[in-house]
Parts: structure tokens; C-alpha cells; sequence
């Protein structure tokens, strides 16, 4: 079987390796269908992210299907499956409390662990979540980036109404209006590439704005900054309402921000990293399940797996939203 290596960051190839190891107890083998390709697997391409280790297999966003499976397991060979890339022991503070997302222990697929770029791989079953049949491939793909923006929006209001920025429309900001569009909010999207800007109208009746065009008079009660820039986060608080609250989603490492003002105008700022495991998977396939719901416009390309190189030039751009690669083996022709 084949899997993506990096040996170092910049260095990626096709590996010709034996087949994934056999399941054992509680871990089944999964054959790929699709492989979204993440900001965080661009990260540790570049070799931006500090705690990532090489070689490294890439890949976190899986889609596959149960080949075969160890003694314990319940689900059935032949389920479709998406898998929570984000390990937790369930034994630490924070798994008690129910926050996975903060395990003390975590460790993530494709950045300190092997991930699941390849055409199979073994995980416990732990972390998969079966994928109703109802949900396309495509939808489902996106289970585990759009549950990233179904926790973020847990820790803010916002319903019918509520003024709504996103700043930054990569596919975490898309993600974003198309939630917030489908909860009735008033949305403006904020990005200094015109072409992601104008994608974002596929997702309802959105406001667009370069970040140099935000005028005095745009203020809003819910800003999400999903670009990770210092820029954004600096924007967010100039453009949020008192009163108001900005979640961040992007991984700026620093920015400089105005304390005095934040208090004078209680502003409140939260971080969401990644999200709760299985309530936040749960309610994204809700969501992705509703036929009303809109959210194709996010994936820019589906690339056969043999022609990584392109998804990952596409990818590295930074000028798409969603790249997804196709194990599939009608696609390998
Ligand atoms: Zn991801
Ligand atoms: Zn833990």
C-alpha cells in the first residue's frame, strides 16, 4: 500500500510500504476515500509548526471505510467512518471535565503522530465516528474541519439577526458564514484576496469587504477572526461592537491589542481550539445532514492521491479553500 512520507519539512513523496498493521482489540483498519488537506498539514509542510516531528505521514481529515477490525469492536466492516485525529486519555483534568480538545496528553495525526495520508491505515475505534449514509462523500469529509467551527460558535450568541464578521475566508472562515448564514445572521465577510471573497456569496446574502475598506461605521456584535494573521486580531477588536465578542480561531502566534479598550467596552475574547469529542462531531454531521445546508463551495478541488504534488502546490497557494485528495482507486487511472 501506498502512503505519503515527509521525511523533512518541503520533502514529500509516495512511499511504497507493506500493508497497515492488522487491527488488533479495539483499533480497525480503514481504507481512504478522501484526505482533506489542512492549514496544520501545511504548517508542518513548511515546517511552522514547533511541536511537529519528521518523517511524518501526513493527514488528519479522513474519510474511509472499516476493512477490518479487532475483537472488541462493535461497527461493522464496510461502515463508512470519519476519523477525530486528536488523541486523548481520557484519565487527565481536562478529559474528566470533558474537554478532549485540551487532554494534557493530546497528540495529533500528521504533526507528532503518523497520519492517514496513505490507502489504509490502523487506528483504535476510539476515534472513529460512523458516517450516515444520507451525507455525500463530499459533505462528510468535512465533518472534522466544519466541527472546529461548531465548537468556536459555542462560545459565543449568535441567532437570527446578530451582526456577524468573519475575518479571514479560507476554509475555516467559509465554514464559518455558511453556519452563520444558516442561523440567520448578518454577515460580513472580510479578506484581502477579492477571488475568496467573491466564493463566499454561494453561501447566502453576504457583505464583503477587503480589510482596508472596513470603514468606521462597520461594527458588529460577533467577530470571528479564522486568517491567522496579527492583522486580523488587531481588526477584530476595531470592528467589534461594546459589548461584544470575538472568537479566534486562527493560530496567530502574537499581535498587539488596545487593553485599555478592550475593558472600557467589555469586550470578551475567546480562544476555540479544535473541539469536544464525539458532541462536536455529532452535531456537525446534524448540520451537514440538512439538504438546505450549504456548504460544497468550500472545496476548491478533489486530486487524485498520485498527484499530491499539485493538491499540495494548491494547497500551499493559500489562494483555495478546501483541497481534498481521492483514494479512491477509480480516480488513480
Ligand atoms: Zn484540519
Ligand atoms: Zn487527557
Amino acid at each position: 500500500m501506498r502512503s505519503l512520507y515527509l521525511a523533512k519539512p518541503g520533502e514529500i513523496l509516495i512511499k511504497e510500504d507493506s500493508a497497515a498493521r492488522k487491527p488488533e482489540h479495539d483499533e480497525v483498519k480503514i481504507k481512504l476515500l478522501y484526505g482533506g488537506i489542512c492549514g496544520s498539514d501545511i504548517g508542518v509542510f513548511k515546517g511552522k509548526i514547533a511541536h511537529a516531528s519528521y518523517p511524518v505521514t501526513p493527514g488528519h481529515e479522513l474519510l474511509g471505510t472499516i476493512i477490518e477490525k479487532g475483537s472488541s469492536v462493535d461497527a461493522a466492516v464496510g461502515t463508512r467512518v470519519v476519523v477525530q485525529p486528536n488523541s486523548y486519555c481520557d484519565e487527565c483534568g481536562q478529559c474528566q471535565k470533558g474537554k478532549t480538545n485540551l487532554c494534557l496528553n493530546k497528540k495529533s495525526l500528521g504533526v507528532n503522530t503518523d497520519g492517514g495520508f496513505a490507502e489504509e491505515f490502523t487506528i483504535s475505534s476510539k476515534y472513529i465516528l460512523p458516517v450516515p449514509e444520507s451525507l455525500s462523500d463530499e459533505r462528510a469529509v468535512l465533518i472534522e474541519p466544519f466541527a472546529v467551527v461548531v465548537h468556536a460558535f459555542k462560545q459565543v450568541n449568535i441567532t437570527k439577526g446578530t451582526s456577524v464578521a468573519v475575518i479571514g475566508c479560507g476554509t475555516e472562515g467559509q465554514l464559518a458564514i455558511a453556519l452563520a448564514s444558516h442561523l440567520g445572521a448578518e454577515i460580513t465577510a472580510i479578506d484581502i484576496n477579492e477571488d475568496k471573497l467573491n466564493s463566499v456569496f454561494a453561501y447566502g446574502n453576504i457583505q464583503t469587504s477587503t480589510p482596508d475598506a472596513v470603514t468606521e461605521k462597520m461594527k458588529f456584535d460577533v467577530v470571528i477572526e479564522a486568517a491567522g494573521v496579527s492583522q486580523a486580531v488587531e481588526q477584530a477588536v476595531d470592528v467589534v461592537k461594546p459589548g461584544g465578542s470575538i472568537v479566534l480561531i486562527g493560530l496567530t502566534a502574537e499581535a498587539t491589542l488596545p487593553i485599555l479598550k478592550i475593558v472600557r467596552n467589555e469586550i470578551s475574547i475567546h480562544g476555540s481550539i479544535i473541539y469536544h469529542f464525539p458532541v462536536d462531531f455529532a452535531e456537525s454531521v446534524q448540520y451537514l445532514s440538512l439538504p438546505e445546508f450549504v456548504i460544497e463551495p468550500v472545496i476548491a478541488d478533489i486530486v487524485p492521491f498520485n498527484e499530491y504534488e499539485r493538491a499540495y502546490e494548491a494547497a500551499v497557494s493559500g489562494q483555495y479553500a478546501k483541497i481534498i485528495l481521492n483514494f479512491k482507486e477509480d480516480s488513480q487511472k
